[in-house]
């Protein structure tokens, strides 16, 4: 049977708002930066996860994969500065840095977001900025607004605190959206920018 096809203009991402970027009050600020790129936010809310829900949204969703990828990008960042992992293997990294992130995103009221519009999964990564906020490019929220490094990070045995939490691929998206949200709290509405992003004839704007 032939896939359904979805447009382009409804690809689906997810977006939290991390403990440390609602304490450090850049709700507004970081909402901004997607909206104004043209993202339709179709879902939102506060929360509090719990532990269990933190390790669902990395290892449901990533699995054994998960695991060694964060390791192993974590060993390629200390190589990049000359330095060397203390961890022995990238699984035993990313098992630490699973449990890590259970506590981090579980300490504090979190905002859950989902955003839709044209490879909004691609759009919002570019616009978050890279893993680790030092390395970050400027101009992207992560390396405009705080300065957390894998070292320091490893140094006191916790995660990288970089402000957000956004999907990496469509198919993450798809699996971590459903950890986040029940269908009745995604909405399904028309901007009125939506005309001038994605109207195929714009035929609506001359009197
Ligand atoms: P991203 O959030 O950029 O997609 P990953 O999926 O690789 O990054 O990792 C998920 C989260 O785990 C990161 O946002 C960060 O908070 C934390 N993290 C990743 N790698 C490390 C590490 N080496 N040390 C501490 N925390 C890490
Ligand atoms: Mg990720």
């Amino acid at each position: 049977m032939a896939e359904e096809k979805v447009h382009p203009k409804k690809e689906r991402t997810l977006v939290i708002i991390k403990p440390d970027g609602v304490q450090r009050t850049l709700i507004g600020e970081i909402i901004k930066r997607y909206e104004r790129v043209g993202l339709k936010m179709i879902a939102l809310k506060m929360m509090i996860p719990t532990e269990e829900m933190a390790v669902k949204h990395y290892y449901e969703v990533g699995g054994d994969a998960w695991l060694e990828e964060v390791g192993r990008k974590a060993a390629a960042s200390y190589e990049k500065k000359g330095m060397k992992s203390p961890f022995a293997t990238f699984k035993d990294n990313g098992i630490a840095i699973m449990n890590a992130n259970a506590k981090y995103l579980s300490s504090g009221p979190v905002i859950a977001m989902i955003w839709e519009g044209n490879q909004a999964v691609a759009l919002v990564r570019k616009i978050t900025g890279g893993t680790e906020p030092l390395s970050s490019d400027m101009g992207t929220i992560r390396g405009d607004f705080t300065l957390d490094t894998y070292q320091m990070a490893d140094v006191d045995q916790r995660s990288i605190r970089n402000l957000i939490h956004a999907s990496g691929l469509v198919e993450e998206a798809e699996k971590e959206i459903p950890i986040w949200f029940n269908e009745g709290e995604i909405l399904s509405y028309r901007l009125i920018q939506d005309e001038i992003l994605y109207d195929v004839n714009l035929d609506g704007i001359l009197e």
